[in-house]
């Protein structure tokens, strides 16, 4: 009786999220009416962070990237087809009303910071987590924990992925990643997927809204300091891009 008894909480939470799976899928579609819980505009600075535009060429067979530092070309300068700030593979794996903003924030000290953020159109598909798009890029995630920073009127709740090189025949191993998210709504954060899609089914059943989600990602090097380094830029970040 007692693996039972132990699980039972599990097993409504298992229930109770995969019902608000469902609701999210068979729901009529509701307009993504209301507001997001982030700003649009990516900050120019996040604390001594500057941040810089990344640029793809559109062009499958070439894909080259050109960043603000780079005084990138209206047009790539291999190829000359088109620059975006999206590339083409989340184009096409994406519904086409995602919004995608991105930046790179360097101190010129050598720690980078990659910042994405993946806000919902009306379908909730445009959000993936991690779990799924690392192994297919060749990565591991060797270890993954939930935090929490006591920031402010309530604390930041993220999740951080210790990522590794999955492909160990590579000529050129690549280097281990820190990688923190987590879930933004209107007047909402959660680390959890489950709860943003229980959220998203309740607001569609009891208010017809369709608010959108932010999903907000944090790519680093991993090495000493690290995480230490992050948190103190989530913190900062969180400050600059979340409507509280
Ligand atoms: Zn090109």
């Amino acid at each position: 009786m007692a693996p039972f008894c132990h699980s039972r909480p599990l097993l409504i939470a298992v229930v109770i999220l995969g019902l608000a799976a469902v609701l999210v899928v068979t729901l009529p579609e509701v307009p993504a009416a209301g507001e997001p819980g982030v700003r649009t505009d990516m900050p120019a600075r996040i604390g001594r962070f500057r941040g810089e535009r990344i640029l793809y060429c559109q062009n499958l067979q070439c894909l080259r990237t050109y960043s603000d530092s780079d005084h990138p070309p209206t047009n790539c300068l291999s190829c000359g087809a088109a620059l975006d700030e999206v590339s083409p593979a989340e184009r096409m794996s994406l519904p086409p009303d995602t919004r995608i903003f991105k930046r790179r924030y360097t101190d010129g000290g050598g720690r980078l910071f990659y910042v994405s953020v993946v806000l919902t159109g009306a379908d909730q598909r445009s959000i993936h987590r991690p779990q799924q798009c690392l192994p297919a890029q060749g990565y591991v995630i060797a270890r993954s924990r939930r935090l929490s920073l006591p920031e402010g009127a309530r604390p930041l709740e993220f999740n951080l992925l210790e990522v590794r090189d999955g492909t160990a025949a590579r000529r050129e191993v690549r280097r281990p990643l820190l990688f923190a998210y987590w879930y933004v709504g209107l007047g909402r954060e959660t680390p959890s997927n489950g709860m943003r899609l229980l959220w998203t089914a309740t607001d569609r059943l009891f208010h017809r809204q369709a608010n959108p989600w932010a999903y907000v990602a944090v790519l680093t090097d991993d090495g000493p300091g690290a995480e230490e380094q992050l948190k103190a830029f989530l913190v900062e970040l969180r400050a600059a891009l979340v409507r509280l």
